[in-house]
């Protein structure tokens, strides 16, 4: 975005071309984090390019921040960003890219459910060319309920997002900097990554990727937590809901206004009847009912361009200027009459 002047064309100066960023964020994850690093380190090794590893300490209130300190003190590619507190899986992310320098950054979730194996492959994928690429977990070992509402959720973020994909839950997923740059710009209080990185990006892949049951501990998504998660995606990337308003709203109009040409209809042919004030009586409410859900839909609609205007996601993003530099391309512009 030029116009607000938020995002700056060029991206961070930071960046470091060869470099790899691992985005790990950590809530509560201590009886796993020795695991992770076993298996991360010659994962790591096999990349052969320069990385670092950004653990985001969410606010965990266990050992997990004692134990990432002391790793940090022992590998030099190794950083912690500590958190003041648990702001949820998708804010540690954000904080995570803010404070990486790669060129192309990883995430993974501490659990060992996403194994670090993949990773060379993730990052092979996005040096073919691809601006995003997503894990797409072949054989999940969740729950149930956890499968289905993954289901759903996929359905959902691929209609919202207009990008079909797989496995929108997966996060074991690559990223160019500029996305991740972009992402941290927008700076939005309820984020979900992998919408928001798809809708800034050209090409975009998905990859099969392993995955694995939980090391140790618990998810740290409930039911209510998931609900939620899908409702800020719904809301945060479309008006839709409110607009449904208005259509209901002309919808019940409609059909107030059909039902009372019935009425009168009936009257005609049958004359008057007992019954016949109560249902035209009916027939006024309902076409109000409906005027209502109209206004309702339409004092939505503004809201939602506030809502829109507010949240300062980028209309568009400029990656580079190719050809004349803008100077010659003024002087080109011809000369005022
Ligand atoms: N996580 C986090 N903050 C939270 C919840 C989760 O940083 O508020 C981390 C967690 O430590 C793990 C990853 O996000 O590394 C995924 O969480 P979890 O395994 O609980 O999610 P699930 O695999 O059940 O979707
Ligand atoms: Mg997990």
């Amino acid at each position: 975005m030029t116009a607000s002047g938020k995002i700056s064309p060029l991206f961070s100066a930071a960046a470091s071309a060869e470099l790899v960023s691992l985005v790990i964020p950590v809530y509560n994850e201590a009886a796993n984090l020795a695991a992770l690093w076993n298996r991360l380190a010659p994962a790591l090794a096999k990349l052969d390019r320069p990385c670092e590893v950004i653990f985001v300490d969410d606010g965990s209130t266990d050992a997990s921040l004692t134990i990432l300190r002391d790793l940090a003190r022992r590998d030099r590619r190794v950083r912690v960003v500590e958190l003041a507190r648990n702001f949820g899986q998708h804010s540690a992310l954000l904080a995570g890219f803010r404070n990486c320098r790669g060129e192309i950054v990883v995430t993974l979730d501490a659990d060992l459910q996403n194994p670090p194996e993949e990773i060379p492959r993730l990052v092979a994928a996005i040096e073919a060319g691809n601006d995003v690429v997503g894990g797409w977990r072949q054989t999940r070992h969740d729950s149930g309920y956890r499968r289905l509402a993954s289901r759903l959720h996929n359905r959902l973020t691929s209609a919202i997002v207009g990008v079909a994909m797989h496995d929108y839950g997966c996060m074991l997923r690559a990223y160019r900097r500029h996305i991740t740059d972009t992402i941290v710009a927008c700076d939005e209080k309820a984020a979900f990554v992998p919408a928001l990185a798809n809708s800034f990006a050209k090409r975009i892949a998905e990859i099969p990727v392993a995955h694995a049951e939980r090391a140790a501990g618990q998810s740290k998504y409930s039911l209510f937590k998931l609900a939620h998660l899908s409702l800020n995606l719904v809301t945060g990337f479309s008006n839709l809901p409110i607009q449904a308003m208005s259509l209901i709203g002309i919808g019940i109009s409609v059909l107030a206004t059909l039902m009372a040409l019935v009425l009168v209809g009936h009257r005609i042919i049958y004359g008057p009847q007992q019954e016949g004030a109560l249902w035209t009586l009916f027939a006024v409410a309902f076409f109000f009912f409906g005027l209502v859900f109209l206004a309702i839909g339409l004092i939505g609609e503004y809201i939602g361009r506030i809502y829109l205007e507010v949240r300062r996601r980028p209309t568009y993003i400029v990656r580079a200027v190719h050809g004349a530099p803008p100077d010659d391309a003024v002087a080109a512009e011809p000369a005022p009459r």
